[in-house]
């Protein structure tokens, strides 16, 4: 023993301050001890956490928390309460869409924390009542009302988006994606090579006409008149025969 410590104290490699209730039944509690109890009842076992909540209304937005010891009761009421209000009240401004979510999953961590502890024991008051199950909790279901909005949402954009695209792909003379159908007659004009033709019908008086459909529907070229050039197959109604060409000028 080192001789700068008299003997009636604790050397120091003890686990506990010097300055500790030096009640031997405080071991019992471990290396946590003295643990504060929980902050709504006074109960042991319990844990220091931090509970959120978010409400969104317009351009409002409320960040909650909740931070102290909880015991297993207290914690999962206050997680519960918490959580259930969010999920009716964090959907009604654009940013809480996306914190909502983020708050509802971070709020499981505490939650996963409460339930490993024990049941409350020796308080100064019996514990909050944790409730019903979030699933359990009529408010908590109206989330879905905003979910069931944006479900519906999606589908109607989409459709508004195709409405919207199909005009301007009839229109369109690039001809990749859709090509148009010769038929035997139809004056065209070639705005691309041949090797990447861009095919667009005009009249055939048109000066820009280049040349008229001779002949539709075969499979190879023998059909075609000498001098004649081949439209790409995506030109054909069954997009794999192809059609003779034939100069007019
Ligand atoms: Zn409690």
């Amino acid at each position: 023993m080192p001789q700068q410590y008299p003997p009636h104290q604790y050397p120091p490699q003890h686990q506990y301050p010097p300055h500790q209730h030096p009640d031997p039944y405080a071991q019992s509690y471990g290396a946590a001890a003295p643990a504060p109890g929980c902050m709504f009842c006074g109960a042991q076992p319990a844990v220091q956490a931090t509970v959120r909540g978010h409400q969104g209304i317009l351009y409002v937005m409320r960040f909650l928390s909740r931070s102290g010891m909880f015991c297993r009761s207290c914690g999962l009421a206050t997680y519960r309460e918490m959580s259930a209000k969010t999920l009716w009240q964090g959907w009604w401004s654009p940013l809480s869409v996306a914190i909502t979510p983020l708050t509802l999953l971070i709020n499981l961590g505490p939650r996963s924390r409460f339930r490993k502890l024990a049941p409350p024991m020796g308080g100064f008051r019996p514990p909050l009542d944790p409730g019903k199950s979030l699933t359990r909790r009529p408010e908590a279901m109206l989330f879905l009302v905003p979910m069931t909005l944006l479900a519906l949402l999606l589908p109607v954009l989409f459709i508004i988006g195709l409405l919207a695209d199909d005009p301007h792909d009839s229109s369109s003379t690039t001809g990749v994606e859709k090509a148009q159908t010769l038929v035997v007659g139809d004056c065209v004009h070639n705005d691309g090579d041949w090797h990447d033709q861009d095919l667009r019908t005009l009249d055939c008086g048109s000066a820009d006409a280049q040349f008229k459909v001779t002949r539709t529907g075969h499979s190879s070229g023998e059909q075609c008149a000498d001098g004649d050039y081949l439209a790409d197959t995506k030109y054909s109604s069954d997009g794999m025969t192809t059609s003779c060409l034939t100069p007019l000028r």
